[in-house]
């Protein structure tokens, strides 16, 4: 596996001033080196970024898709060292990492072939209004450590097409398949179209205080989300915030109690519940409870908890320290409050390691339902009246996703259309395209990604509004 990696500044792979280990969670060992940036190579960057915009923005549209299709190719070329570097640097099993790298070749091509043609407005009595939309300048992406390349791949697709240049930041502990996909890039797109810079948590607020970037787009927690929006609005940029989530899933009282439990098991536990819309919350009728947390015990107690380079893994480790102390912390406090269900204990080995949680017989008020868990560990909640569970499943500041389980379809869509939340999905979970506009309500964003909607946040509107000049005979 590729241990080596460089920035990418003005279409140069170079060094950093120094390097910081990256470790992968399964073992606990650093495996590779990651090259820091300070503030001078970031101004490097920036100022790069700057210098590629006129030319760039100055293609056809078709030609920058072209440049944003190459890449996705060549991404597609190398996907199993992608995928290999993915799971080392992130612990998801290598299956999961290969479907985040095809996901992330999918959205690329998807915005390559996306347009906002220009609109006329009105045109009527030699008057016309027309609307077009130019590129906004300098965009920055900031990412997570959850899903490092598909979360930039929905940045840098409508970024680019728009005619946008842009300054990339991945999370420290997930830097190095941004830097291979900027290794690709420093070979197919012109110098300082696409820049990256590494740190150690230390650029973000220099990014967002920028004075040469006018938007920042950026996915991560709600407490980070604030500091980015506070200091954008220092010379008023543009921000699109994928922020934190307490996804609630109601499963209403047609559905079999062993189905419910295999849908809403699949999406709490995947990429090790370390999703910002997997399932945090799951309401069950009080007639099926028992049964239900049966089954989904069982669904916990047949995972392979191990590490994602390993066959036959079905959930890897949880991906950095600090994360794993946070969910290790939430787990024993709900063993205090509830009654363990599934998994609880976390095993005696390296690596940071915790097994599907199933908790039942929690308060509302408990800290596992009322925070963002991001691991691998369910509360299990009863509820007899469809009013009471959806007024408690909107009693949060989160308003990211949810889902509606239920075979009267119609029945579960009009319970799902109450639901405080950018996106509610009945009877599926995940069903994430980048044609369909994603965004969080409440604190779990603003503005949108993906879709059309998306496309335009990488834009400025711009009105021509045209009469005919009258001019008076003589
Ligand atoms: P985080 O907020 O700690 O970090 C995200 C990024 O912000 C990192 O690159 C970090 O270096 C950078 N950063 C840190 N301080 C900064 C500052 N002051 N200014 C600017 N940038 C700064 O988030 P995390 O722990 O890496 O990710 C997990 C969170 O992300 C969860 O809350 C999850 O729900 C959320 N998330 C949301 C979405 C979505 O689309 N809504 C998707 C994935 C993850």
């Amino acid at each position: 596996m590729k241990t080596d990696f460089k920035l990418l500044v003005n279409g140069e792979l170079i060094d950093g001033v120094s390097t910081f280990d990256v470790v992968n969670p399964a073992t606990e060992e650093a495996f590779a080196q990651c090259p820091r940036a300070d503030e001078a190579i970031l101004n490097r960057a920036v100022a790069a970024a700057k210098a590629a915009l006129p030319a760039w923005s100055a293609l056809p549209v078709d030609e920058r898709a072209g440049y944003i299709g190459r890449l996705a190719d060549a991404m597609e070329a190398r996907i199993e060292d992608f995928a290999r570097l993915l799971t080392a640097e992130q612990g998801k099993p290598l299956d999961q990492a290969t479907y985040e790298i095809g996901g992330s070749i999918y959205t690329l091509r998807a915005f390559a072939a996306m347009r906002l043609p220009e609109q006329t407005l009105r045109s009527e009595n030699g008057g016309t209004v027309i609307e077009h939309r130019t590129p906004l300048g300098v965009c920055a992406s900031i990412t997570p450590w959850n899903f490092p390349v598909i979360l930039l791949a929905n940045k840098l697709g409508p970024c680019l097409v728009m005619g946008n240049t842009m300054v990339s930041k991945p999370a420290p502990t997930t830097p190095l398949t941004t830097l291979l996909l900027a290794e690709l890039a420093a070979d197919i797109l012109p110098a300082g179209v696409f820049n990256v810079v590494c740190d150690q948590n230390e650029l973000g607020p220099l990014i967002t205080a920028h004075p040469d970037i006018a938007k920042v787009a950026f996915t991560g927690s709600t407490a980070t989300g604030k500091k980015v929006m506070a200091s954008a609005a220092e010379n008023v940029k543009r921000v699109t915030l994928e922020l934190g989530g307490n996804d609630a899933a109601i499963v209403l009282d047609d559905v079999p109690a062993r189905i419910a439990a295999q849908k809403v098991y699949a999406g709490a536990m995947a990429n090790a519940g370390q999703i910002c819309v997997a399932i945090k919350r799951a309401y069950v009728p009080t007639a099926m409870y028992e049964e239900f947390c049966d089954e989904i015990a069982k669904l916990a107690d047949e995972a392979v908890l191990d590490d994602g380079a390993k066959q036959g893994s079905t959930i890897g480790p949880i991906q950095n320290r600090m994360q794993f102390e946070k969910v290790r912390g939430l787990i024993e406090d709900a063993k205090q409050r509830g009654r363990v269900v599934a998994g609880g204990n976390v095993p005696d080995r390296k690596g940071f390691f915790i097994p599907p949680t199933v908790i039942a017989d929690l308060d509302d008020d408990a800290p596992l339902v009322r925070e963002e868990q991001f691991g691998p560990v369910l509360p299990v909640l009863k509820y007899d009246d469809i009013e009471d569970v959806i007024a408690r499943a909107n009693d949060s500041p989160y308003g990211l996703g949810g889902t509606v389980w239920g075979v009267d379809q119609l029945r579960a869509m009009d319970v799902a259309r109450r639901i405080d939340a950018g996106t509610v999905w009945v009877n599926q979970h995940l069903a994430i395209d980048p044609t369909i506009p994603f965004r969080g309500a409440k604190q779990s964003g603003l503005g949108a990604e993906h879709g059309l909607a998306g496309l335009m946040e990488y834009t400025q509107a711009h009105i021509v509004n045209a009469v005919a000049l009258e001019i008076e005979q003589a």
